[in-house]
């Protein structure tokens, strides 16, 4: 395959608006007649007295109800599918906290349209064969490792499957075969600059690193400026779940202004979380999903959990897939403390606005006596941790500012790098002590 242009997908990536709703509507009325050989879609739509054939416009998508996340738990392993399980070729699982774990069954068909995602969204960042794309995810059942994998070979670069950890291992693949594209998740990345820097390796002199693809975990606009400084790279902000394939949902193009959401593939609607209706145009919501070029297990209207919204404006790139802001966090992550509802990210956009702090924090809550508080304890740079004077102050000051954003005043306590306990895959960001008994 040659692709000459900014796009892997021309005639896919630049359809207008309209193209897009015919083409939509076109996948919908077929992804919905084949959920027909779904025994769970089946009985879905006959208690709502629904026939596939009801489905007509991209309207009528409102008429059918919510798959949610316990719908998967519920036909665990293999009962959401619309194909015989000898025309499926993999399956992804993703373990939950709570009782069974979730599958998604893929075709071969289903396989060739993801890889084909990936690499449309890594081309987007620039990505051509003559580069060496480096993946930190784990491979197996976590669907970064060979989502990236597929995308990045079908793409033509040449692959460095180095998967998670022993991160020593992954600097020396750096500079052994001259990466030049890296994944991983956020929190990982800093972790690597600051091995790199106990190790007097720089990226800019010692490495070819120039792009990073980063996602899997919500993270904000300073975040990403820090992990782009320390580097020196582009870095790019990845959306995806397993029970959309995984990496390739939604990704931000040069750009960086917002992840286009590939709607060939998925039908977008942000919904509030409660009331289950549409939000207003810009404003937001649940992102709700459904897969219009699947063909072992499509979803309908499936119930993300996920937080965001839909940026209003054309963007200048030529491509009029809508763009998702980036991830407020899930309904689950917020927390709820005296009544006011606080999601982890706003700490986080609080805290890398200092420069003193490193990237890792960790927010606790907890009771004592006099009710429930919030403590969040932040590594440090490098900086003098016996001035014991300053320390405090820089603890009020971040305190106040916590306070003006979520109007709960936590304590906070400063803490030398790497004493914070670090996680194999996404980093765990609160422990609620309050709900443990
Ligand atoms: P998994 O199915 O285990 O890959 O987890 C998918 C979940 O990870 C999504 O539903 C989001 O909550 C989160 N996630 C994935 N990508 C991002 C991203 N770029 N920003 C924020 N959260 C993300
Ligand atoms: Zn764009």
């Amino acid at each position: 395959m040659s692709h000459n242009s900014e796009f892997f997908h021309p005639e896919l990536e630049t359809l207008t608006r309209d193209q897009i709703h015919t083409l939509q509507t076109e996948r919908l009325q077929k992804t919905v007649a084949h959920c027909m050989n779904s025994a769970f879609y089946r009985e879905r739509f006959r208690q709502a007295g629904l026939k596939a054939s009801d489905i007509r416009t991209l309207d009528d998508l409102r008429r059918i109800p919510f798959t949610t996340k316990q719908d998967l738990r519920d036909t665990y392993p293999f009962g959401l599918r619309s194909v015989g399980l000898e025309d499926c070729v993999r399956l992804h699982s993703s373990s939950g906290t709570t009782g069974n774990p979730t599958v998604i069954l893929h075709s071969k068909r289903d396989l060739e349209q993801w890889a084909q995602a990936v690499a449309r969204c890594l081309w987007m960042v620039g990505c051509r064969p003559d580069d060496v794309f480096q993946n930190s995810s784990g491979y197996g059942m976590f669907t970064g490792g060979l989502g990236f994998q597929y995308g990045a070979e079908l793409l033509g670069m040449l692959t460095v499957p180095a998967a998670a950890g022993n991160t020593l291992r992954q600097i020396k693949f750096f500079t052994d075969f001259g990466t030049t594209v890296l994944h991983a998740i956020p929190s990982y990345a800093a972790r690597i600059y600051e091995v790199m820097c106990e190790h007097g390796i720089d990226p800019r002199r010692d490495t070819k690193l120039r792009t990073l693809v980063i996602g899997a975990e919500p993270h904000s606009e300073d975040t990403r400026r820090r992990i782009e400084d320390m580097l020196g790279v582009k870095a790019y902000n990845s959306f995806g779940m397993s029970e959309m394939c995984g990496p390739g949902v939604a990704f931000e193009c040069k750009e960086q202004n917002g992840m286009h959401i590939w709607e060939d593939y998925y039908i977008v609607e942000i919904v509030d979380p409660d009331t289950l209706e549409p939000v207003p145009d810009g404003e937001v919501g649940e992102l709700v999903l459904t897969t219009i070029n699947r063909e072992a297990m499509p979803l309908l209207r499936y119930r993300t959990r996920d937080l965001t919204r839909i940026l209003p404006g054309e963007c200048p790139c030529g491509r009029h897939h809508l763009r998702l802001d980036r991830m407020k966090g899930r309904s689950d992550d917020m927390m709820i403390l005296k009544g006011v509802n606080i999601f982890p990210i706003q700490i986080e956009q609080v805290l890398m606005q200092f420069k003193e702090l490193a990237s890792d924090y960790l927010i606790t809550l907890d009771s004592r006596d006099n009710g429930d508080f919030m403590r969040v304890e932040v590594e440090m740079q490098n900086v003098n941790l016996d001035d014991y004077q300053s320390l405090k102050q820089l603890e009020k000051s971040i305190a106040q500012r916590l306070h003006d954003e979520i109007l709960i005043t936590p304590e906070v306590k400063l803490v030398p790098k790497n004493s914070l306990p670090k996680a194999e895959g996404k980093a765990v960001r609160v422990k609620d002590l309050r709900k443990q008994y």
